[in-house]
């Protein structure tokens, strides 16, 4: 059953509407699936077009009620923008949002009080334009204990705890926390594209989610074992030291040694290669750029250090 969450005139013509799909079997449990709130990060599109496909099959399966939110920055994925066009906001520092403030504020109290009191709620990203990421959950260490026991259920590749300080209290994620509605954030692939591996692994990911809670009696296939990186575990973020164009050579999910070249930035004038972008420590490369132009600074990849490897 597709349902109105928010339907606002806009000032001529359109209808600014966020709509969801509530697919309800029997009596149970209620999961949330939200994305779209940056509207160039497309990841979950095709995971909400997967999961709203296999609960249409197969709907005696499910025991309880699953919400799909596929746009809820709708102008934004309409015209792939990650903010809210006409506005040059970042929707998700616009929470827990307000019933008196602006449009956006409404909104977005709308959507927190719409979501809130679900079991489990997934608020999936992908990365920027820039980087693709290994499929990964972010947590804050404030909600560890809330969450990460749901995260390791949900196929993901990679768990990424990070220190209270870097907390930010306007997320969509943040406000659900803060009142005890479990959100995962999920961070995959890349900007304004979507894989489709990805996509079918978080799928299944949410399956399982929806098993180990007794929402979900169908086949799921067995998850993987995430890697974890806590707060306190040593990240190293490779930076270019020029500029010029980058290619990579090592893919998002590999082991690196130290010293090991990860890609080069080159220069396509003078048929040169003006570096070697290494590895300073052995690890999991769990983010590299994907964009070829870089400047010096540029963010080129992110190694979780590996203690067990550094002999
Ligand atoms: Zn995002």
């Amino acid at each position: 059953m597709i349902e109105d969450i928010v339907s606002l005139h806009l000032p001529v013509e359109e209808t600014f509407r966020i709509r969801k799909n509530v697919i309800r079997h029997g009596e149970g449990k209620r999961l949330c699936v939200v994305t779209g709130i940056h509207g160039d990060e497309l990841e979950g599109q095709y995971v909400c077009f997967l999961l709203a496909r296999i609960l249409n099959q197969q709907p005696e399966l499910l025991h309880g009620s699953v919400e799909i939110y596929p746009a809820v920055n709708p102008l934004g994925i309409d015209s792939i923008q990650r903010g809210i066009p006409g506005f040059d906001l970042d929707m998700n520092r616009t929470f827990p949002g307000s019933d008196s403030g602006v449009m956006t504020e409404f909104v977005a109290k709308k959507l927190v009080a719409d979501a809130a009191g679900a079991d489990a709620v997934f608020d999936i990203h992908a990365s920027n334009i820039f980087l693709t990421e290994v499929p990964q959950i972010r947590i804050n260490e404030l909600h560890r204990e809330m969450l990460l026991p749901l995260a390791r259920q949900a196929n993901m590749d990679f768990i990424w705890i990070h220190g209270a300080s870097t907390v930010l209290e306007s997320t969509f994620a943040y406000s659900l926390n803060s009142i005890g509605t479990p959100c995962l954030v999920v961070e995959m692939g890349v900007g304004m594209r979507m894989t489709e591996k990805y996509g079918q692994q978080l799928t299944n990911g949410i399956l399982h989610v929806m098993k180990t809670m007794g929402m979900w009696d169908g086949d799921v296939p067995p998850v993987s074992e995430p890697v974890l990186c806590d707060a306190e575990d040593e990240v190293i973020f490779l930076n270019a030291s020029c500029s010029g164009m980058f290619m990579k050579t090592k893919e998002q999910g590999s082991l690196v040694k130290k010293g090991e070249t990860v890609g080069y930035v080159f220069h396509p004038l003078r048929g040169e290669v003006l570096e070697y972008v290494t590895a300073e420590k052995s690890g999991l490369l769990f983010t590299i750029r994907e964009y070829p132009l870089v400047e010096e600074g540029s963010l080129i990849g992110r190694i979780l250090v590996r203690e067990d490897m550094q002999k």
